[in-house]
């Protein structure tokens, strides 16, 4: 078979999946392992299927170091959903819980926790525009609040925090959808850890949750089957059908992950990689203005910048469209350039965008 003609793929999510992920779907689909048919026809029940389901889950659980007092959960709704799941469980009456406000995904999450409960900002830096993280000192919360919620990457801003925040003894919850897997964590630290699938771990479909048991046991039982935690630690993920043929483009992401060298490794290269986009951004005098405070809270995942005015941002992305860029957009709520380099990102397509940047600032700086 030909070489696929690959895109520079730099969407926001879904986004870039490994070229080898889908030569080995590819290669898989019409007959999966000798059975006569694909696994997206095959019951969620067989014996072929829960082996896949089971390797996702401990390849994530070697991938990511998780502790054995942790369960590994696939639920669905994406990540929206678990804003309502987690104060729905852990958020009972007569408690409040802390949300750190450091972008449009944390903003969600904390407007849904009001909607089931009581929420309160336990910090925010929405002045500047999300610019940057707050520090340790800025936290306002009470120990006895139900929770700490953070979003770990901004995916719509552009910032990351470096080191995670102490909540002392208050359970620490982070929405990590758009930099899970890219780069180690200590799992530890956090009572619960969600990441909808499709930036680093599959297609979209799929939500993982890894969740202390200290903090399921401690659960809202009075809500429906389908939004409890409980339901799924009990099913190992299996109580209705779940997404699949998902969750096996997530095994062999995670085969994926592993071949080439665990989570160090991929934080490694994505470094290299983001090196090469802010770089571009800071060599340019100005010509290319990055969004997140560089001294602190750069994310490696997603790169947001502008240029001097939106005329002039058209066209960088209109003759970057030209030269097969793909997603370099932002987000439409905020504009600007954003470039999300996911793990499955090569670092030819950053540097590509680096020769790139600076030719178009050759030609119309
Ligand atoms: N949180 C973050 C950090 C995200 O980037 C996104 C999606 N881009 C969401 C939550 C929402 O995820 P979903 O679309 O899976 O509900």
């Amino acid at each position: 078979m030909s070489k696929p003609n690959r895109a520079y793929n730099f969407n926001a999510g879904p986004s870039a999946l490994p070229l080898a992920v889908l030569e080995k779907a590819r290669e898989e689909l019409l007959e999966f392992q000798g059975t006569g048919m694909s696994l997206l026809e095959m019951s969620h029940r067989s014996k072929e299927y829960e082996a896949v389901h089971n390797e996702a889950i401990s390849l994530l659980k070697e991938l990511l170091q998780i502790p054995d007092d942790y369960e590994v959960l696939f639920l669905q709704g994406g990540a929206s959903l678990q804003f309502a799941m987690v104060p729905l469980n852990f958020l009972p009456a007569g408690k409040k819980a802390g949300y750190v406000l450091t972008g449009s995904w944390a903003e969600k999450a904390y407007a849904e926790a009001k909607m089931a409960g009581d929420a309160f900002e336990a910090a925010s830096s929405k002045e500047g525009n999300y610019r940057r993280i707050p520090e340790q000192g800025e936290l306002q919360f009470g120990q006895d609040s139900a929770y700490l919620h953070i979003t770990s990457n901004n995916t719509i801003h552009g910032t990351q925090w470096a080191t995670f925040p102490d909540a002392g003894d208050v359970p620490l919850i982070a929405d990590m959808s758009s930099d899970i897997l890219s780069r180690p964590v200590n799992v530890g630290k956090f009572s619960m850890i969600y990441a909808g699938a499709q930036k680093n771990l599959a297609p979209a479909g799929v939500t993982v949750v890894i969740i202390r048991r200290g903090l399921l046991e401690t659960a809202n039982l009075k809500v429906p089957a389908m939004l409890r935690y409980s339901t799924y630690a009990q099913n190992n993920s299996l109580y209705n059908t779940p997404p699949t043929f998902t969750i096996y483009m997530m095994a062999l992401v995670l085969r994926w992950v592993k071949q080439q060298g665990g989570v160090a490794a991929l934080e490694k290269r994505n470094r290299e990689k983001a090196a090469l986009v802010y770089g571009a951004i800071d060599a340019s005098g100005g010509f290319y203005t990055g969004h997140a405070r560089p001294d602190c809270c750069r994310s490696l995942m997603n790169i947001t910048f502008r240029l001097a005015d939106e005329a002039l941002e058209k066209k960088f992305l209109a003759e970057a469209k030209q030269a097969g860029f793909v997603g370099l957009a932002g987000h439409r709520s905020v504009g600007g350039c954003r470039a999300s380099a996911y793990n499955a990102v090569p670092y030819e397509a950053c540097l590509a965008l680096k020769e790139f940047m600076v030719k178009f600032q050759q030609d119309n700086g």
